[in-house]
């Protein structure tokens, strides 16, 4: 990736030294390029030509204002699954008429928000969500914009715990159920039908999953459309996975063309939700290495990140590259497996790594860009980390790392 030279046998990230953003910032502490972010978003908003689409940005796989302002300054849409990613959108300068909210859970309090707000449309995933958002809706006096979201029924051949496609997961509407629930939504007063939805899981690296989808997809506009329902939206999801180490998921521009291909002749807008295909590998988290130990025949760096920090590794044995940030420093290299400070054995961010290493290295852990920061906690009671977004030679400090009074900021002790 070209934003990521070595210069000076430093790493930077576009013209920025990552050393510096260290010393600067601390660590650990996240660090995002702008053109990274910015390239892969035109990727697919490019891919669709002239024809009529959006894209929606996933705000779950990186929900940090700054960056959500970079993608609104380019015009994105943004798929939310809360009131809380909604309102981040509106402070980020995004556009509610743009917005998507997709989510199994929607609470009624949430869809008066967006209905407000005037949200581009609502992603109803059951009949008991569309009846509550039709009364929701009423109340207000306004008319919601509905498009189900339809199982289809794909295996996109991912980790379990990110497959949502599935008959027997809990997301979505039944393909079999979904033309007797658009009928119903077709006669409540307070939903307008404007399209169909769906999203099949994440990291998703082979194309067959996103074709067989767009196929169902447009089949079940075409079933709708002789029904006499007006469809104006195709909703296909994100999903589209990265490279991470060997593997080779299609270019955005690849997978566009085959959802294209699937919709071809059809006067469907197209939106697309991708989220870490836009971020993850826009973003590396710094961190610095306290400690090398040896128990036994085993090699350890202990670092200042830990899962609190980066939870991927623990919750999908997710492999990042893990990179020195100073290259040739003339340590010798061993096989390390890299953890952090936590009282968990799955507190690690990889392991047996061959790295050459002494203790108070920097390291970079590569394609962190999303649900890196998002999924951060304070487990253990430690801050979150500090969030840089690098743009050319500058850089932006987009979210002071936590102080420690943070932490306890909302609590209160008994009388
Ligand atoms: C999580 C999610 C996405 C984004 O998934 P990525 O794998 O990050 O592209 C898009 N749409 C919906 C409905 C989601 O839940």
């Amino acid at each position: 990736m070209t934003e990521y030279p070595y210069r000076d046998r430093i790493l930077h990230m576009e013209s920025v030294s990552l050393a510096d953003v260290a010393s600067r910032f601390g660590t650990p502490c996240y660090v995002y390029s702008r053109a990274a972010i910015e390239r892969q978003w035109h990727a697919f908003d490019a891919a669709f030509g002239k024809r009529t689409h959006l894209v929606c940005y996933a705000v779950k796989a990186n929900s940090t204002l700054g960056v959500l302002q970079v993608l609104a300054r380019l015009g994105s849409g943004f798929d939310i699954v809360s009131v809380g990613e909604l309102e981040r959108v509106i402070a980020a300068g995004g556009a509610p008429a743009r917005t998507v909210f997709s989510g199994v859970g929607k609470r009624a309090d949430e869809m008066r928000r967006a209905l407000e707000a005037g949200i581009r449309c609502f992603n109803v995933e059951s009949e008991s969500e569309l009846r509550r958002l039709d009364k929701v809706a009423g109340s207000l006096g306004k008319i919601a914009p509905v498009a189900l979201r339809v199982n289809p029924d794909v295996d996109p051949g991912t980790h379990p715990y990110i497959s949502t496609g599935l008959r027997e997961n809990k997301f979505g509407i039944a393909r079999e159920e979904a033309l007797r629930i658009y009928h119903e939504a077709g006669r409540l007063a307070h939903v307008r039908v404007t399209g169909v939805a769906c999203h099949v899981g994440s990291q998703i690296v082979t194309l067959a999953p996103f074709q067989d989808t767009a196929a169902r997809m447009a089949e079940l506009v075409r079933e709708l459309k002789r029904d006499g329902l007006v469809v104006d939206h195709a909703d296909l999801g994100g999903g589209l996975g990265v490279r991470h180490a060997a593997e080779q998921p299609p270019e955005p521009a690849i997978l566009v063309q085959a959802l294209c291909d699937a919709f071809a002749g059809m006067e469907v807008e197209l939106h697309v939700e991708p989220g870490r295909a836009i971020v993850a590998n826009a973003g590396m988290l710094l961190t610095r290495v306290e400690y090398l130990k040896q128990n036994g025949m085993k090699h350890f760096a202990v670092v200042d990140a830990a899962m609190n920090d980066l939870l991927r590794p623990a919750l999908y044995q997710s492999w990042h590259d893990i990179v020195p940030v100073q290259a040739g420093g003339g340590a010798p290299e061993r096989c390390y497996d890299v953890v952090g400070p936590v009282c968990e054995s799955a507190d690690f961010l990889g392991l047996n790594r061959p790295l050459a290493i002494a203790e108070g290295d920097l390291l970079a852990v590569r394609s962190v860009g999303a649900y890196g920061a998002t999924m951060a906690s304070n487990y253990n009671s430690r801050s979150r980390p500090a969030e840089v977004l690098v743009d050319g030679a500058q850089t932006w400090e987009i979210r002071r790392r936590e102080a420690l009074t943070d932490l306890w900021a909302s609590e209160k002790l008994v009388q």
